[in-house]
């Protein structure tokens, strides 16, 4: 099934659910969900959050599974998959007001032409995203600003302008809204906001076609290049040097970059040194966790734009307890507003402990018969794993996680790898992830190659036996 089949087939099926749930609810729980391919007979559906799951299994599964099977007879079982990607794909995703256009609960604005070079590919500019509706404090101060003097005079003394900070803490928010400022003040401009995956295909598409000096000659054109989360680019060397000329070229005739990043500068250890301090030569700045008061703003706003007027104890107590991103932050809200709508009650404190309690239950208790992939749950396990082999044969985590082929760091990450496939719910994908994108084949490689090591090496067992326990996996 390719996208547009399945994103047509997708369409149909929200229309036939349409009938059978109120459109707010629709709109709440399916926005930004898409059919992500079929296996076996399993409809794979994507979800944009982890919150998203115990709610479609609960409420969804069984209507959504019916109307598949109206369209297509041989689907057996609906799968969800989390794929975070999904807030910010308009391919894959379908446009809910286009499907269900009743009366609109409220009014967004239309989508902005975005004037691009002919033969580029951009991701859409998403017009909710503004500076005016990003809400300011400590946290997030300096970028807001500096972002605000790039969208003001692109090109101009911001030049690169480099945000970082961990996920969900607005990057792509300000990324999307300097965008629409450019081309408000200016719609003659060619801007370009892709992503650090679709400018790796790109290149590599134009690679197989022998089409790389179009491509160049067409980044070129543009005035403003907005790159998001470019810490993927670790490990692929190829679209890191062609980034590094278009950025260059751009950079030397005046042209606005900006780019965001999961980690500093200075920390991208997988990206090379003349990048790094280039970046480091133009605007840096970072967006953390907004403290106590600015996210009960946040919230408020929020909730002025679902009509939805709640105590302020209830907003107290979600900003109290939500401290890890801003995502969640709306993710919880959304929650309290979709069970207002399901339960015509106002929330309450005790109904919003219940929200909060069911959103920190482990997901790997209903992982096993849905094929939920984990999303980042487990994340902090796998850095255990990693301070102990590097304790163990001393070797720095950079390096364990970074390219050498020496042996000396080879088999210490081969080990992590094995151990964290091992003891961690994480599929090859995400654990090569954290190894500079190596991708799964890599992986089961290293895996499958310990796996042999042992058979023979008894010193091995030993080894690996100890770091267990270090990681406290076994007694
Ligand atoms: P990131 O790209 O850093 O992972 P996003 O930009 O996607 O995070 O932000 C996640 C969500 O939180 C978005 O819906 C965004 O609009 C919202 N958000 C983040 N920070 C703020 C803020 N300071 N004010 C208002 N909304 C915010
Ligand atoms: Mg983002």
């Amino acid at each position: 099934m390719n996208v547009s089949q399945a994103k047509s087939m997708w369409v149909s099926i929200l229309g036939k659910l349409e009938s059978e749930i109120q459109r707010p609810m629709l709109i709440t729980w399916f926005k930004d969900t898409a059919i992500l391919g079929k296996e076996d007979n399993n409809l794979i559906v994507g979800l944009p959050l982890p919150m998203f799951l115990n709610w479609h299994l609960e409420h969804y599964r069984e209507p959504t599974l019916k109307a598949a099977r109206e369209i297509d007879s041989s689907v057996e079982k609906i799968v969800y998959k989390v794929d975070l990607s999904l807030r910010d794909d308009e391919m894959r995703t379908v446009d809910l007001i286009g499907v269900s256009p009743a009366k609109k609960r409220r009014k967004l604005p239309n989508k902005p032409e975005v004037k691009i070079a002919e033969g580029l590919r951009s991701k859409m500019l998403n017009p909710k995203y503004s500076l005016n509706n990003f809400v300011v404090g400590g946290s997030n101060r300096l970028a807001h600003a500096a972002a605000i003097a790039v969208a003001a005079q692109p090109g101009g003394k911001y030049n690169p302008f480099f945000i970082y900070g961990g996920v969900g803490l607005g990057k792509t928010h300000l990324l999307q809204a300097i965008g629409n400022g450019v081309l408000g003040s200016n719609p003659e401009a060619t801007v370009l906001y892709t992503t650090s995956e679709e400018f790796t295909n790109q290149v590599i598409e134009a690679i197989k076609h022998q089409k790389m000096e179009q491509l160049r000659r067409r980044f070129r054109q543009v005035d403003t290049l907005i790159i998001d989360d470019i810490q993927f680019f670790a490990g692929k060397e190829r679209t890191q040097e062609e980034f590094f000329h278009t950025f260059n070229t751009l950079l030397e005739s005046g042209r606005q970059v900006i780019i965001s990043s999961d980690r500093s500068p200075k920390d991208l250890h997988a990206l090379p040194d003349r990048l790094k301090s280039r970046f480091e030569r133009g605007m840096v700045a970072d967006v953390r966790m907004p403290d106590y008061e600015t996210r009960v703003a946040i919230l408020n706003d929020r909730a002025k734009e679902y009509e939805l007027f709640l105590d302020q104890k209830v907003m107290a107590f979600i900003a109290e307890h939500v401290t890890d991103s801003v995502r969640t932050l709306e993710g919880v809200l959304m929650q309290v507003f979709a069970q207002y709508e399901l339960e015509h009650q106002m929330p309450t404190l005790s109904s919003v402990v219940n929200i909060l309690k069911k959103l920190s239950r482990d997901p790997s208790e209903i992982s096993e018969d849905i094929g939920f992939e984990q999303p980042v749950a487990r994340a902090a396990r796998l850095e255990d794993i990693l301070e102990s082999v590097s304790k163990y044969y001393s070797v720095s985590i950079q390096d364990m996680i970074g390219t050498s082929r020496m042996r000396n760091i080879m088999i210490p990450r081969q080990i992590a790898m094995y151990i964290g496939k091992k003891y961690l719910n994480m599929s090859l994908v995400q654990l090569g992830e954290r190894f500079s994108n190596r991708d799964h084949s890599t992986v089961l490689h290293a895996i499958k190659k310990i796996e042999k090591e042992i058979q023979k090496d008894p010193d091995m067992i030993r080894e690996i036996n100890a770091i267990e326990k270090d990681v406290g996996v076994k007694k």
